[in-house]
């Protein structure tokens, strides 16, 4: 069954741009890692070019020196990037330049096994570019490069006849498959996990019926506010109830009282667009208002008091407020208590208005 479910779930939400989100979030999360394979790429080429350059008694030159500066500038652009896109372009850029050097040193060594090294530096930059969080046409673009610049039957003694030539070709081919085949395969697989861990936090945290955040987000959020050191402003909590909705209910039937609920919530995101708000369960919201004045507090309230009682709706409903400054020392739930206190008092002194917790 949850095979069944998983498969279309994964239909449902695997959308272009969640592709290129999910990217962007592989590439935040490797950044590092990739600044290592750039690293390390770097240092395997320096090593095999000083080990050729003395003692093939080939010589390091300024070559090599303007080699190595157009890598190390690469990897420091690559220190300042962001984008996931942009990452795409220094790889392939880096890979250019890395495959150019290579076949330089390949160069400086005996013909009879350039063709074998070049394969060795093929598979060596295959294998990193393939753990790397790229695009799919990055990585298509980097195989190019790398079967043009490194070809080993190109400027080397390996004919594609011969038996060496039958070897190495065969050897390319089944390279070039199967990094494809793993960079596709394990892309493809990260992006599902991606999409499904995506889907059960939404669940997990957000209302079903009015698509607002519940009552668990309100209270991660909320806490993490609440902790905000130093807080030069106050802190305000507002708890809300809807008036009369049973009546809601009783008369207009559930579906309608679900309709009443979502406008509700609707009127809140509105108003409180800025803030952290929630439906705490039942009928019940609850907004932290962070950094603000009393005055204002009190100016949302009446905002969010009138437009939900001047909603041209066919089933009009008024709701309470109930107010609270969050106090230094407070828990999460003594603030809750306190603005339910207030939201009580709202309730007895005539509904459809706010209260401060006095
Ligand atoms: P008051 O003005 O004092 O708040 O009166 P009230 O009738 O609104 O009373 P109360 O706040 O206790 O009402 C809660 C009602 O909300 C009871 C329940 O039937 C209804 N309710 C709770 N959750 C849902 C829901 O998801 N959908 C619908 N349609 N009704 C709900
Ligand atoms: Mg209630
Ligand atoms: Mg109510």
């Amino acid at each position: 069954m949850f095979e069944s479910i998983e498969a279309q779930a994964l239909k449902e939400s695997a959308s272009a741009p969640l592709r290129s989100e999910f990217l962007q979030r592989e590439f935040e999360r490797l950044k590092t890692f990739s600044l290592l394979i750039y690293v390390v790429s770097i240092f395997m080429w320096l090593l095999f070019d000083l080990i050729v350059s003395f003692m093939g008694g080939q010589g390091f030159t300024w070559r090599s020196m303007v080699f190595l500066g157009v890598f190390g500038v690469l990897t420091l652009v690559l220190g300042f990037t962001r984008k996931a896109a942009h990452f795409d372009v220094l790889t392939v850029l880096l890979v250019l330049g890395l495959t150019v050097g290579v076949r330089m040193i390949v160069d400086g060594l005996p013909p009879a096994v350039h063709s074998s090294w070049l394969m060795l530096a093929a598979a060596s930059l295959l294998y990193s570019v393939s753990v790397l969080p790229l695009r799919r046409w990055a990585f298509f673009a980097v195989q190019v490069v790398i079967w043009l610049v490194l070809n080993p039957f190109l400027g080397t003694s390996t004919e594609p006849g011969e038996l060496r030539g039958v070897l190495t070709a065969c050897y390319s081919v089944f390279l070039c498959a199967l990094t494809l085949y793993a960079f596709l395969k394990f892309r493809e697989a990260r992006f599902s996990n991606y999409i499904m861990s995506r889907l059960l936090l939404d669940q997990a945290y957000n209302d079903p019926l009015t698509q607002i955040p519940n009552r668990r987000a309100f209270m991660t959020h909320a806490q993490q506010r609440l902790q905000a050191i130093p807080r030069e402003y106050d802190h305000f909590l507002m708890m809300i109830d809807i008036d009369n909705f049973k009546k809601v209910n009783d008369t207009y039937g559930h579906d309608i009282g679900d309709e009443v609920l979502k406008r509700v919530a609707a009127d809140i995101k509105t108003v409180m667009a800025e803030f952290d708000y929630a439906r705490l369960g039942g009928e019940e919201f609850a907004i932290y208002l962070p950094a603000v004045r009393r005055e204002d507090a009190a100016g949302l309230a009446t905002e969010l008091c009138r437009l939900v009682r001047e909603q041209p709706a066919e089933h009009p409903v008024t709701i309470s407020i109930g107010i609270t400054r969050v106090e230094d020392g407070d828990t999460l739930n003594q603030a809750l208590i306190r603005a339910d206190s207030a939201l009580y008092e709202s309730k007895h002194t005539g509904k459809d208005r706010y209260t401060f917790h006095s």
